[in-house]
C-alpha cells in the first residue's frame, strides 16, 4: 500500500486528504500537524472569533479523521526528513516512513528584529486569537504594528469593542501597493471616521517592556504608551525543514504547476509552496484562503494521477467596518485603475488595467455575486468606457 504523509495540519493539509478520501485514494495517510487542534481555517481569527460570535473554524467534523482512515496527529512536529531512506522524523521520536510526502507548513507571524518585539500579540493560531480577544475585553489602549489586513481587521474588531486602537504604518498609505493611492486613502479615511487612530509614515524602534509586558512603542517621532501591542507585519513561509533537507527555496518551497519540488516523492501547497501558475505564466507564493482550499485539492488530485495543476488567479476578501470585498488576479503596482460604482457607499468595482489594456485585476466592494464574472474577465483586453459596476 502507497504510504502519504503530509506535514502541516492546517487548510490546505486538509483539503487535500478530504479530496483524497472522497474520491477513493487507497493509500496510508498520516498527517502531522504541529498544533494541538485539528485542521481550521484562519480567516475567522481576526474576524468573527474576534468580533466575539460564535463560530467554528474547524475544518472537518471530528469524526471525520477515524471514519475515513486518516492518522491524525496534533501536537507533533516534524523536526527532518531524511530523503534517502523517505522518512520524516517527529518530535514524539517516531520516524514515519513515506512513499509520498507532501508539505503544506504554511506561514508564521514575521516578527520584526526589534528590542522588544517577541513579547508582543501575534495573529496566526486559534490560542493568538484567544489572548487578542482577551486584550480588546480587558480594554486598555492597543497599539497595532503594520496596516496590513490582519493588522486593519484586528483594528476594526478593537472598536467594535470600543477599545483605543492606534496603528502605526510605515508607508505613507495602508495598503498603498494593493489598492493604489485612492482607494488606500479611502480605507484610511474609512478607519479613521471610525476612531482607529492609524498614522502612516511611521517607523517603530523598540517596544519597551516591564518586565515581559509591553507597555510603550517607540517609534523614530514619539514613545507611545499602551496596553497592548500587537504586531502584524506580514508572515514568513515555514521552510526550515525543507531547506535542512536541501529542497530548493526561494520565498517558500520552489515547485512546478503541479507542486512538485525537485525530488519526485515530495510536493509543496498552501501558503508555503513558491508554485509555478501557468495562467501567470509565474512563480507565485499566495497567502490566501482560497489558494489553501484550491491547492490542497489540486495536490490531492495529481497524487491520484488526475490531470490538474495550478491555473487559476489568486483571490481573497475582506471585512473591515463598512469595506466588505472580495479581489481577483494580480495586478502590477503600475497598473491604471478605473473604478465604477460609490467609492462613498462602500459599493463599487476596481478594474486594474496593464499598459496593452489587459485586465490584470478586480475588486468587488459591498456587490456581490459578481466574483466569478471579474474573474473571467481578468485577463481579457477591456474597454474602459464599457465597465460598469455590475450593478
Ligand atoms: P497554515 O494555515 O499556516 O497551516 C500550516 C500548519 O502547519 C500550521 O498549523 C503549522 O503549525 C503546521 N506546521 C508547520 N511546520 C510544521 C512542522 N514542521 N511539523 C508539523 N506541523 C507543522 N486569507 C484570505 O484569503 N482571506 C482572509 O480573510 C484571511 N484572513 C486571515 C486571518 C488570519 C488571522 C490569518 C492568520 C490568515 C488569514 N488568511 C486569510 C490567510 C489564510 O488563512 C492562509 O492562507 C491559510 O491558512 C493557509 O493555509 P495552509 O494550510 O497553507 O497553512
Amino acid at each position: 500500500m502507497e504510504r502519504l504523509v503530509i506535514i502541516g495540519g492546517g487548510l490546505a493539509a486538509a483539503k487535500a486528504v478530504e479530496r483524497l478520501r472522497d474520491e477513493g485514494y487507497e493509500g496510508s495517510i498520516d498527517l502531522v500537524g504541529a498544533e494541538d487542534h485539528a485542521p481550521y481555517e484562519r480567516p475567522p481569527l481576526s474576524k468573527d472569533l474576534l468580533l466575539g460570535q460564535d463560530t467554528d473554524p474547524t475544518a472537518l467534523a471530528d469524526d471525520w479523521w477515524a471514519a475515513n482512515d486518516v492518522r491524525l496527529l496534533t501536537g507533533v512536529r516534524a523536526v527532518a526528513i531524511d530523503r534517502e531512506a523517505q522518512a520524516v522524523e517527529l518530535d514524539s521520536g517516531e520516524a514515519l516512513p513515506y512513499d509520498l510526502l507532501v508539505l503544506a507548513t504554511g506561514a508564521e507571524p514575521r516578527v520584526p528584529d526589534l528590542p522588544g518585539a517577541d513579547h508582543a500579540l501575534y495573529l496566526r493560531t486559534l490560542e493568538d486569537q484567544e489572548r487578542v480577544l482577551a486584550a480588546l475585553r480587558a480594554g486598555g489602549r492597543l497599539v497595532i504594528v503594520g496596516a496590513g489586513w490582519i493588522g486593519l481587521e484586528v483594528a476594526a474588531a478593537a472598536r467594535h469593542h470600543d477599545v483605543e486602537v492606534i496603528v502605526l504604518e510605515q508607508a505613507d498609505l495602508p495598503l498603498g501597493s494593493v489598492l493604489g493611492a485612492d482607494l488606500a486613502r479611502h480605507l484610511l479615511d474609512l478607519h479613521r471616521s471610525h476612531g482607529v487612530d492609524l498614522r502612516t509614515g511611521v517607523t517603530v524602534e523598540e517596544v519597551l517592556l516591564e518586565g515581559d509586558r509591553p507597555v510603550r512603542v517607540r517609534t523614530a517621532q514619539e514613545s507611545i504608551e499602551a496596553d497592548h501591542v500587537l504586531v502584524a507585519i506580514g508572515a514568513v513561509p515555514s521552510v526550515e525543514i525543507a531547506r535542512d533537507a536541501g529542497l530548493e527555496i526561494d520565498d517558500g518551497i520552489v515547485v512546478d504547476e503541479r507542486f512538485q519540488t525537485q525530488d519526485e516523492h515530495i510536493l509543496a501547497v498552501g501558503d508555503v509552496a513558491n508554485a509555478w501558475n501557468t495562467a501567470l505564466h509565474a512563480r507565485i507564493r499566495v497567502e490566501h484562503w482560497d489558494n489553501a482550499i484550491r491547492q490542497g485539492r489540486a495536490v490531492a488530485d495529481v497524487l491520484l494521477g488526475r490531470e490538474a495543476h495550478h491555473d487559476w488567479l489568486p483571490y481573497f476578501y475582506t471585512d473591515q467596518f463598512e469595506f466588505s470585498m472580495e479581489y481577483v488576479g494580480r495586478p502590477g503596482e503600475d497598473d491604471r485603475l478605473e473604478v465604477r460604482g460609490d467609492v462613498g457607499a462602500n459599493e463599487f468595482i476596481a478594474y486594474w488595467i496593464d499598459a496593452e489594456g489587459l485586465l490584470t485585476g478586480a475588486m468587488n466592494v459591498g456587490i456581490w455575486d459578481v466574483n466569478d464574472t471579474l474573474r473571467a474577465m481578468v485577463g481579457t483586453r477591456v474597454d474602459p468606457e464599457a465597465l460598469t459596476d455590475l450593478r
